[in-house]
């Protein structure tokens, strides 16, 4: 890799470039000209689309992708239940939140109806960036205390604080002297309390060590399926006494929900809800809208009641009346095509698919997983081999089926279809795979 590629699993290295049909290295060439060098494709061989429907993705040419990576379009690309309420919304008003609408009402009580009674309110914004950035300004105001603890390989967005709390985006990017990393809880699962003990150790060591620098927790903020530091679901409840670690420490818990949310996990609408645990601040993001820009945090009322006192909060396009029919067509969505049994049924067909490839396959270090969110551990004697997760992951987007990979060391393949995803897809997604660790 070049030296500007470092920090991505699954990047296109630029100096690959020449070796591309002539079209395609014009595209990309013109998409350095202008979009500049901070962006990163995927794949060896960048895949060029421009159309979608449902799990497929289409080139061209009218080529087929089998999608079996974005969380985005979770119910399906180009939903027509979706395209159908943004179209309408779109031509008879959408403005902001200053004046009163319906819209955002009806979204806000659909969704909070997913939720534990006790989160009560629900404040709209367009990214899981701001979602969690807002969630960190509250949990700052309410505690009074600044420290954040996140995982080691965490992802939590694209604003400054945030950029300093996703470890996952590498070394060049500056630490802060307000947050500590804590170690992921332990892939290979087993025992509830011993994975629990674990992980809640980490986070207590990080608390100390604040107060070694006079500094006191405001929150510890998770990925409840820790997509980034490589898919950690099991055993469902580990997450319970980290909670309440980080409560007596006078800090608050925050539920990242925008890889889990929305029924990936298959055994309900959120991450947090596996594991039996309450949050203080829930945020969303990624699959709420479908695609259409639409994210938000959740929260106790007694948590917002300092900040709604102090402060103020609009978000321009946060919540507006398109935005609201987007999510609430999702939430029908997923209701009215049973998602999360879908979730829950085709991905047990995936993991255990998986687990039987492992068997076969050495080069399967572990399978891990809930719902429509499998990771697999890609291992070369033994260690962890981002190599050869490379070269799976190629050779399946060669074969036309998109995955990706993720975990510390890159070795994670991902896993990650939208919702509606079939048992007839998960089957011919198996083949393709059992037909790429063949040649490898
Ligand atoms: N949190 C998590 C766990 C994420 O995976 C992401 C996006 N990858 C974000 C937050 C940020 O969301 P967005 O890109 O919408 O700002």
């Amino acid at each position: 890799m070049s030296g500007n590629q470092m920090q991505m699993v699954n990047a296109f290295d630029t100096a690959q470039a020449e070796k591309l049909p002539e079209t395609e290295r014009a595209l990309i060439d013109r998409r350095a000209r202008l979009l500049g060098p901070a962006y990163r494709l995927f794949y060896e061989k960048p895949v060029h689309v421009v159309r979608a429907k449902g799990v497929w993705l289409y080139g061209p040419e009218g080529e087929a992708y089998l999608d079996v990576y974005n969380n985005v379009a979770s119910v399906g690309h180009c939903h027509p239940a979706v395209v159908e309420a943004v179209s309408h919304q779109m031509g008879v008003l959408n403005t902001h939140t200053r004046y009163v609408t319906d819209g955002v009402l009806d979204y806000a009580e659909a969704l909070l109806a997913t939720m534990p009674a006790e989160i009560g309110h629900v404040m709209f914004t367009c990214t899981g960036s701001e979602a969690n950035d807002l969630a960190l300004r509250v949990a700052r105001h309410h505690t009074g205390a600044e420290g954040l603890i996140v995982t080691e390989t965490a992802y939590h967005g694209v604003t400054s604080v945030l950029a300093e709390a996703s470890p996952s985006l590498g070394p060049n990017m500056p630490k802060s002297p307000l947050v500590r990393l804590v170690p992921p809880p332990a892939a290979a699962g087993g025992d509830r309390a011993a994975v629990g003990a674990a992980f809640a150790g980490g986070v207590q060591r990080a608390i100390e060590d604040f107060a070694a620098h006079g500094i006191r927790p405001a929150a510890l903020l998770v990925d409840t399926i820790f997509s980034s530091d490589g898919v950690r679901a099991d055993p469902a409840g580990f997450l319970a006494e980290a909670v309440e670690t980080i409560h007596a420490a006078g800090g608050l818990f925050i539920a990242d929900e925008v890889q889990p949310g929305f029924g990936r996990t298959g055994a309900g609408m959120w991450g947090f809800a596996r594991h039996g645990i309450l949050p203080d601040l829930v945020t969303m993001g990624k699959p709420m809208g479908n695609g259409y820009p639409v994210a938000g945090m959740a929260a106790r009322p007694e948590i917002l009641t300092a900040f709604g006192r102090d402060l103020r909060y609009f978000n321009t396009f946060g919540g507006n009346p398109v935005a609201a029919a987007a999510g609430l067509a999702v939430l029908g969505v997923i209701r009215e095509e049973g998602l999360i049994a879908n979730a829950a049924r085709v991905g047990a067909l995936l993991k255990s698919g998986m687990e039987e490839a492992a068997r076969r396959f050495p080069v399967i270090g572990g399978v891990r997983g809930a719902g429509l969110f499998v990771g697999a551990d890609i291992i070369e004697e033994g260690k962890p081999s981002a190599a050869r997760a490379a070269r799976i992951v190629n050779g399946l987007r060669e074969r036309r089926v998109l995955i990706s990979a993720s975990g510390p060391a890159g070795n994670v393949l991902k896993i990650r279809p939208p919702l509606p995803f079939s048992a007839e897809n998960a089957a011919y997604f198996l083949e393709q795979m059992t037909a790429v660790l063949r040649t490898l």
